[in-house]
């Protein structure tokens, strides 16, 4: 006689951190939510913040009072269970947050850990907003239908992007949520490759809107793209988009993490 026995795995992941903060980038920029950021990412953006999130980091923050930085340790990785318990007790007092993001890093390495986690965030009666460079279409398919807002990068060439499977990732994307875009503009940006992502985003939905962030000067990069450079560049773009909006990052501003 053969037995089969159900073998349930538990999806485990690695994070950096949980931590109620205000949204300093895109569209909710400014809300107040609880971010829940994985680790490690599969670019190499020079302007990257988290660098941290390349290699695979060992131990947790989490913020146990909502703003009070009061965090506590964890080692990685992380249950589902454990995490949920983390949101559910930074979001007890009321009206405090209505979103969670879920960033990185890149958080589509961990499609099974999300598939998982999502429903109790919505059950927390909490929205969902994915961060995420828009590298993994295939995984977003399963994970995409419950995310309440995708906030997907285009990234250039030199960061390791590639425009072809973004493009595919927003298919898919604008099929199961709301999704808007962000570009990063270096100084000296390659203009061809902006006209060309956002001709290529217009054919798909020409309402999609489409974020410039200029770059917040980190590592490498010294500076942001001069004022001219901001100007021209959303001035040619919205030739070929309908909503192109230049929204720089706020929290290096407010000293937010
Ligand atoms: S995609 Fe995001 S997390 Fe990954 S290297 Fe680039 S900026 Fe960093």
């Amino acid at each position: 006689m053969i037995f089969h026995t159900m073998i349930h795995i538990d999806p485990q992941a690695n994070l950096i951190e949980i931590f109620s903060g205000i949204q300093g980038e895109g569209l909710l920029i400014g809300e107040r939510m609880v971010f829940v950021r994985f680790t490690a990412c599969n670019l190499t953006c020079d302007y990257c913040d988290t660098p941290m999130g390349r290699p695979l980091d060992t131990v947790v923050q989490i913020e146990k009072t909502p703003g009070r930085r009061d965090f506590s340790t964890r080692t990685n990785p992380l249950k589902v269970a454990e995490v949920t318990q983390s949101i559910r007790q930074l979001t007890r007092s009321a009206g405090l947050h209505r979103w969670v993001t879920l960033t990185g890093g890149e958080p589509l390495l961990y499609p099974k850990f999300l598939e998982a986690l999502i429903p109790h965030i919505q059950a927390a009666g909490l929205q969902i907003q994915l961060e995420t460079n828009g590298h993994f279409p295939k995984r977003l398919e399963s994970v995409g239908p419950n995310i309440d807002l995708i906030a997907m990068d285009i990234k250039e060439k030199c960061d390791g992007g590639q425009l072809e499977t973004s493009l595919r990732f927003l298919e898919v994307a604008k099929l199961s949520s709301r999704v808007y875009l962000k570009m990063v503009v270096r100084p000296s940006p390659d203009i061809a490759h902006f006209v060309q992502t956002a001709r290529s985003v217009s054919q798909i939905d020409p309402n999609i809107p489409l974020v410039l962030m200029p770059v917040t000067p980190f590592g490498p990069i010294h500076s942001p793209p001069t004022p001219q450079e901001i100007l021209h560049l959303q001035e040619r773009l919205l030739q070929e988009h309908r909503e192109v909006r230049v929204i720089p990052q706020t929290h290096k501003i407010t000293g937010q993490l």
